[in-house]
């Protein structure tokens, strides 16, 4: 007897972010917030009052309607989900079938690509503009000539940090008939939310997450926002307790403090703009033909021919950034003092290698 594992997953390698003990993290785009002191009491209660031999409540309703107060929109149209991994996990395997066309861009977060190759489904790539812009028509004749099921893309997106206005994503949801999945996980951080749209088209799903502006990447809390079909489907494929109940409560608690939460939303934009104008100057100082994008995120993406060596240097002196081998680098916005200590290793950096020139 011999068990062979099948051929589409024979070559997969586990997801494997930068690990070790590096000092300074900005790798991941996480807030650079832990758990605000004003929820330790909410989340040790939900601790000690967890009947941890009952299963979740499948509808996570507490928190659903929490998120749905926070945003303004019918708590009847949010699904939680662990994290919004899941969700594209469970849309993809689910609203596609085998061999349908998914449309991706390029680049975007590598996770669809993924899930829709797990789905068996037909990937098509549309490449974006030199400038990483999105173009909206192309998109959409893509979609249209290929028959596609499926369009899914992040906005803001991971990794250019760049944003694509709300009147052109509405063009493109009403210019095809492929379901749009509108990966907002980085929208609260910028002004063009389609959530207020959902209930007036039948073919546009919305991913939010608790991981980026919300600091709580760790307890694995997401949220799918559709019209009342695509949630009653998107509730009836989903694993029955995908959301587990701390995770619940500790939503619910967190959304259940919005002015807190709106304001550290604010501060980690302020943190983003202090790492792009500190960027910006050091750019100015050591002209080396980099590109800094105009960041709508918690991030600042960069493309330089230096982004290796640049990013093995940071790594030596312990901060970890993310480094693209297609010549881009990803730093996420932290704390004044990351900010800081990221952009003087750089400018160390550019010093050095200005002396090593002109020696
Ligand atoms: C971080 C990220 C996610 C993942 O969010 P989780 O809720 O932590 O799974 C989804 N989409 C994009 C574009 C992201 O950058």
């Amino acid at each position: 007897m011999a068990y062979t594992l099948n051929k589409k997953i024979r070559d997969l390698k586990p997801y494997d972010p930068i690990q070790g003990d590096y000092q300074i993290r900005l790798d991941a785009n996480e807030s650079f917030y832990n758990l605000p002191e004003e929820l330790h009491t909410a989340v040790q209660d939900a601790v000690a009052h967890m009947q941890f031999n009952r299963y979740p409540d499948p509808v996570a309703r507490e928190v659903c309607q929490q998120f749905a107060a926070y945003y303004g929109v019918d708590p009847e149209l949010v699904t939680a989900c662990n994290g919004s991994d899941e969700s594209i996990s469970v849309i993809m395997t689910s609203f596609l079938m085998r061999g349908d066309t998914v449309i991706t861009l390029s680049d975007d977060f590598s996770m669809y690509r993924f899930y829709a190759f797990l789905a068996e489904a037909n990937v098509i790539e549309v490449q974006k503009r030199e400038d990483l812009t999105i173009d909206v028509d192309k998109l959409i004749e893509t979609a249209n000539a290929a028959n596609a099921a499926m369009i899914i893309f992040s906005n803001p997106c991971n990794p250019t940090s760049l944003g694509l206005k709300r009147e052109d994503v509405l063009r493109l949801i009403r210019s095809v008939n492929a379901l749009v999945v509108l990966d907002e996980a980085y929208m609260d951080f910028w002004d063009q939310s389609l959530l207020d749209r959902v209930d007036t088209f039948d073919n546009l799903m919305i991913l939010r997450t608790c991981s980026k502006a919300f600091g709580m990447a760790g307890i694995r809390l997401g949220f799918t926002v559709a019209n009342k079909t695509l949630t009653d489907a998107m509730k009836a494929v989903k694993s029955p307790y995908n959301s587990n109940t701390l995770t619940q409560k500790i939503g619910a608690a967190v959304y259940g403090h919005p002015e807190l939460m709106r304001q550290r939303t604010k501060e980690i934009v302020h943190s983003r703009e202090a790492l792009s104008v500190g960027m910006k100057a050091l750019l100015e100082q050591y002209p080396t033909g980099m590109t800094l994008y105009e960041s709508c995120t918690n991030f600042v993406y960069l493309k330089t021919a230096l982004a290796k060596e640049i990013y093995d240097y940071l790594l030596d002196n312990s901060i970890a950034i993310r480094y693209f081998p297609s010549g881009y680098l990803r730093i996420t916005a932290g704390s004044r003092e990351e900010n800081q200590a990221v952009l003087d290793m750089m400018k160390d950096f550019f010093a050095a290698r200005q002396k090593a020139v002109t020696e």
